[in-house]
């Protein structure tokens, strides 16, 4: 199959949904679970870039000790506090019945900005897997490494899933070394995309957007402003703010991918190739969608 070059022309044949009118119900609601004591930003981050990519609601499932402050520094969310390990980190035997009852009244859960990959994010993440017909998801982070074991779970969500590793995620992913992913960047997306039957977002200074079906996009705009702490988080958030207006997952995976790259080229032109921060990136986003027509 040959490859596509991921640019706002190309996009312009695969429009989102965007209802005129109605309520902020139309556009969806997006549940972000993640966040640990030491690592609370990513899901405020990636939670506030969902609202920027035009989700009506959002909700943020986090650790206890954290849902105060998350509250107060995204006042548009509903936060919930869960049970929380020692360690800090949410406690997957706790939180399960109440996580898997808010996925089920989403339309997109985003799963891992801020989780530590084990265990308790693997048991997090299959709690809320494959979920109802109707929602998406997209996992990212802590909630990767664990896929290739249990990729049944993703596979019976159709072409209803995103995932978004980087080079290290990826190689834990498919239990390959680092240096063979960044060899071949495209082959380790469409044998990740096979194994787990969904989307592929292969994350890197060039990115590989791959379906199951062999599909295959290239996106190297960007700069390098976008290697930066957070980035991937605002990149997560994004998607699931997309699959919660209705889009399809290659769509929202290719308008994301471009959406942030596009917002750090911005950024680039304005505040200097790099030194941008992750939380100036979802703010780039409405002015792009609107453009973009
Ligand atoms: P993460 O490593 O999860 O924070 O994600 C980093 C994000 O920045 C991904 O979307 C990458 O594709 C993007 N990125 C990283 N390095 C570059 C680069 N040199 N040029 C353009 N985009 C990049
Ligand atoms: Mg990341």
């Amino acid at each position: 199959m040959t490859e596509n070059h991921l640019t706002l022309e190309s996009l312009r044949a695969l429009p989102l949904p965007m209802p005129d009118e109605g309520s902020k119900d139309q556009r969806g609601t997006v549940l972000v679970l993640g966040g640990s004591v030491e690592v609370p930003g990513a899901a405020l981050l990636a939670g506030v870039a969902a609202l920027r990519a035009g989700a009506g609601r959002l909700r943020i499932a986090t650790v206890q000790s954290v849902a105060k402050s998350m509250a107060l520094a995204v006042p548009e969310a509903r936060v919930i506090g869960l049970a929380e390990t020692e360690e800090g980190e949410i406690d997957p035997a706790q939180a399960e019945e109440r996580v898997s009852a808010l996925a089920e009244r989403s339309e997109a859960v985003l799963v891992g900005p801020g989780l530590s990959a084990g265990k308790a994010a693997d048991a997090l993440c299959f709690s809320v897997l494959p979920g109802q017909p109707s929602t998406s998801f997209v996992l990212d982070a802590g909630a990767l490494c664990g896929l290739a074991a249990r990729s049944e779970a993703v596979l019976t969500c159709g072409g209803r899933a995103v995932i978004t590793p980087h080079a290290g995620e990826m190689a834990q992913l498919l239990g390959i070394d680092r240096d063979a992913v960044e060899a071949d960047p495209l082959a380790a997306a469409l044998r990740a995309a096979d194994l787990v039957g969904c989307v592929v977002i292969m994350k890197g200074a060039k990115t590989w957007i791959v379906s199951p079906a062999g599909e295959r996009w290239l996106y190297d705009g960007g700069g390098v402003g976008l290697a930066t702490s957070g980035s991937g988080d605002a990149l997560s958030g994004i998607l699931a703010g997309l699959l919660a207006r209705g889009a399809e997952a290659m769509t929202a995976a290719l308008w994301g991918v471009f959406l942030h790259g596009e917002a750090g080229r911005r950024l680039a032109d304005r505040v200097g190739p790099v030194g941008f921060l992750a939380r100036e990136i979802a703010g780039e986003v409405p002015a792009i969608l609107h453009e973009a027509g």
